[in-house]
């Protein structure tokens, strides 16, 4: 039996009380079902606001498992539970690991602030929580960071060790990263866990060198998950929602390579956008649900068998959401 994925898809958002939610590295067909879209600061304010009873997310793990430590009353299920290569990278104990090498370095656990990207289980997050912490992104990092450094505290940066240090360089500050050469927390303000994003690390000095020999007027527009090496060579260092409004202001005739997930460069504009990759830097992980995978979902849900859905128990919820709330808090 051939199904109209789409128009089934339709169907059951009309007839159910369910939010279809997108992230921008989603594929085309899965990213123009989605009644909520937007980066993982956008995507946690927008489901933290609306009232279905159901929410369907088409993104990786944490993301689902962010909604239902805001929302716990939510049902939430996703088409793939995929894993970000990144958050994979950190777990509860290797976060412990992480604050006891601080406290051998002389640095006592109240003094730590622990700061969590958005891309970490929640069991970190509320790990990070249970310490007084907070969570930010790609979009706020700025700004949640300079509100720690109020604290007078040492920020335990974790996973992706490319925010900390590009924050850092930023905000004049010094980073190490645990495992990397000499790391004192003695000596720095930021204190990075060494953990990376595959897709972002595809990005090199080359490649930016290579864009600017052929167009030497072109301008370079990259994520802040990439190297330090390729962000200060960058005309422009953003989010993925910075990004899109970076490139949509530009002049049409404007040349742009752009260092972020393919499917997102992609649905910037046709004309003198380019991928800072020679590989395409698609996320396996995103790319993972298909208009099939939401439709089943959703059907799951007509037949009153839900498939995929997330759980987060109770103490991580509580903690998680305290981490949580406490970036949500500030504007
Ligand atoms: Fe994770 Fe990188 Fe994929 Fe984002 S692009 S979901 S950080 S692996």
């Amino acid at each position: 039996m051939n199904i109209d994925y789409r128009a089934e898809i339709e169907r059951l958002k009309s007839k159910l009380d369910v939010t279809v939610v997108a992230h921008f590295y989603q594929r085309d067909e899965v990213f123009e079902m989605a009644d909520i879209t937007g980066d993982s600061l956008e995507l946690a304010r927008k489901v933290k606001d609306d009232d279905s009873e159901w929410t369907v997310f088409c993104g990786v793990g944490f993301m689902g498992q962010s909604v239902k430590v805001i929302a716990p009353e939510k049902r939430v299920l996703m088409p793939k539970i995929a894993c970000c290569a990144m958050a994979r990278m950190i777990d509860a104990s290797y976060y412990d690991d992480s604050v006891a090498y601080m406290e051998r370095h002389g640095i006592a656990r109240e003094d730590i602030l622990p700061i969590t990207y958005i891309n970490s289980d929640a069991t970190v997050k509320a790990k990070v929580g249970e310490m007084g912490g907070l969570v930010c992104t790609s979009s706020n990092a700025y700004k949640i960071i300079e509100k720690g450094l109020e604290s007078g505290k040492k920020i335990l940066f974790v996973p992706d060790r490319c925010l900390g240090q590009n924050f850092a360089i930023q905000m004049g500050l010094k980073s190490c990263v645990i495992g990397e050469g000499e790391c004192d927390p003695q000596e720095a303000d930021i204190i990075c866990y060494n953990g990376f994003c595959s897709v972002h690390q595809l990005f090199t000095p080359d490649d930016v060198h290579f864009y600017r020999r052929k167009y030497p007027d072109i301008k370079i527009a990259v994520h802040p998950e990439s190297d330090p090496s390729v962000t200060a060579l960058a005309d422009f260092v953003g989010s993925t929602s910075q990004l899109i409004r970076y490139v949509a202001e530009l002049d049409p005739e404007q040349k742009v390579v752009v260092g972020t997930e393919y499917n997102l460069v992609n649905r910037m504009r046709a004309k003198n956008t380019y991928v800072l990759s020679a590989t395409k830097p698609e996320c396996p992980t995103m790319n993972e649900t298909t208009l099939k995978d939401l439709y089943l979902t959703l059907k799951s849900i007509e037949d009153g068998n839900p498939i995929h859905e997330i759980e987060v128990d109770a103490h991580t919820v509580k903690y998680a959401n305290l981490a949580l709330e406490r970036m949500l808090a500030i504007k």
